[in-house]
């Protein structure tokens, strides 16, 4: 009789190297050497992007296994020593965990769990209480602070929506150095697979995107809308190094799973939220050329921030006016005695408001424009010597530069479960 084993793996990395996913590479590659089967691709999750304790990217993995019941000791030794033997385990903050579940389907208990990780900030004691009551078993390296992340990883079915990544990790020779791949064939990849595949490049600056800039074990990773689609893409790909191993997960970034739909009133630290609201501050540009304007609903009012690193989409933002009514989506910060901010990862305009100029009669003699006379005392022409009462005066509609639809920081801006918004055009979910 066969079992099922779900195994979720987090907190290995430090910002000085190696990745969640090559460990949990490394022990998929181990135990498919001893005849265990994995089913499915395994799954990349994305954690709360606001959480300071995180790591670079806050990604956890988990995998399931199909073995018979005699292999389980074995099973279980065998990615304990790989994370023990991967694992950053000298840095500081970097506190693994590793999570075993028993069986194929999630308790929705571990559902709203993982929901939480990602959407909120979750303590060890409550991820260990959820791993009782569904018969989860846990084993933390130092603090263990991973099992969060692992029993998360878990817990997460994907059903909200799901894309998929192509990872290509680097021999350890190479790790370190500057990556080597032909640039023109990512650019190839790029014109036969988008929008299938995406973030391949930054239309903005032609910047490469799936090269990371990080030490870690990765060559290259290229993100699309499924397993075919990547593989095809990786296929065109010409790395000019050897690579080590290629894994497929399925993951929740580009899906927007950190956001909630809230009121201003209810905006919390740490969150990521979708707001509708007006502007009611003009946006202002301040130092280090952020755009910073203040939005409010019927519940209070609450700072907008585009960074500079947004580049065009500042530009965009900074032809707001208030009245203006947007829905914008971002992440939450605090900074001591200011309104909390959203930092903006998207912004829908839903309707403009209007703006009007006066424009001044024409002279009825010689067709000039007519100077005003002063508030409420009409218009004249010095030269003819003629007069317009004041209601002569035209109102003008002002021309907004700005389209009613969505706007969105370019690639190299975007958190990793942001929606891009190629993806939201083609995506029924909206909030
Ligand atoms: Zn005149």
């Amino acid at each position: 009789m066969n079992l099922i084993v779900q195994v979720g793996i987090d907190d290995t990395d430090s910002k000085k190297g190696m990745c969640t996913t090559y460990v949990c590479a490394v022990a998929i590659g181990r135990l498919e050497a001893t005849n265990v089967k994995i089913l499915g691709c395994p799954k990349l999750i994305r954690l709360n992007p606001n959480w300071k304790l995180k790591t670079r990217g806050n990604c956890a993995v988990a995998f399931t296994a199909e073995l018979e019941k005699r292999q389980v000791p074995a099973f279980k030794e065998i990615i304990l020593r790989t994370v023990r033997e991967l694992a950053e385990l000298q840095a500081e903050d970097t506190n693994p965990g590793v999570v075993f579940y028993y069986g194929e389907k999630i308790p929705l208990k571990l559902k709203s769990f993982s929901k939480k990780v990602i959407q909120d900030i979750v303590t060890i004691e409550e991820a260990e209480s959820v791993a009782r009551l569904v018969g989860a078993e846990m084993y933390k390296f130092k603090l263990g602070r991973g099992v969060i992340g692992a029993l998360a990883a878990i817990g997460n079915t994907l059903d909200w929506d799901r894309t998929f990544e192509l990872i290509a990790y680097r021999t350890p020779e190479n790790r370190g150095s500057p990556r080597r791949i032909d640039v023109n064939s990512v650019i190839e990849m790029n014109k036969k697979t988008f929008p299938r595949t995406f973030d391949n490049l930054d239309p903005t600056t032609g910047e490469i995107r799936i090269t990371p800039h990080t030490p870690c074990p990765i060559l290259y990773g290229i993100r699309g809308e499924t397993a075919e689609m990547v593989i095809k893409a990786h296929r065109l790909v010409k790395a000019l190094e050897p690579i080590e191993r290629v894994v497929v997960y399925q993951t929740n970034q580009g899906t927007d799973e950190h956001l909630r739909n809230v009121k201003i009133s209810e905006a919390k630290p740490f969150w990521s939220v979708v707001v509708n609201g007006v502007v009611s501050q003009k946006p202002k540009v301040i130092r280090g050329g952020h755009v910073i304007f203040r939005i409010r609903d019927s519940t209070g009012e609450i700072d907008c921030a585009a960074y500079e690193p947004t580049r065009q989409f500042r530009e965009a933002m900074k032809k707001l006016l208030p009245g203006d009514e947007v829905q914008v989506y971002g992440g939450i910060k605090e900074k001591p005695g200011l309104p909390l901010t959203i930092n903006l990862e998207k912004l829908r305009v839903l309707k403009l408001a209007s703006y009007f100029r006066k424009e001044n009669p024409r002279c009825p003699s010689c067709g000039k424009r007519m100077k005003s006379e002063g508030r409420g005392k009409g218009y004249s022409c010095k030269k003819c010597k003629t007069n317009s009462p004041p209601n002569s005066a035209r109102l003008i509609r002002v021309k907004r530069d700005l389209n009613l639809e969505m706007y969105e920081v370019p690639p190299r801006a975007r958190r990793h479960l942001a929606k891009p918004l190629i993806r939201v055009k083609f995506s029924t979910r909206e909030f």
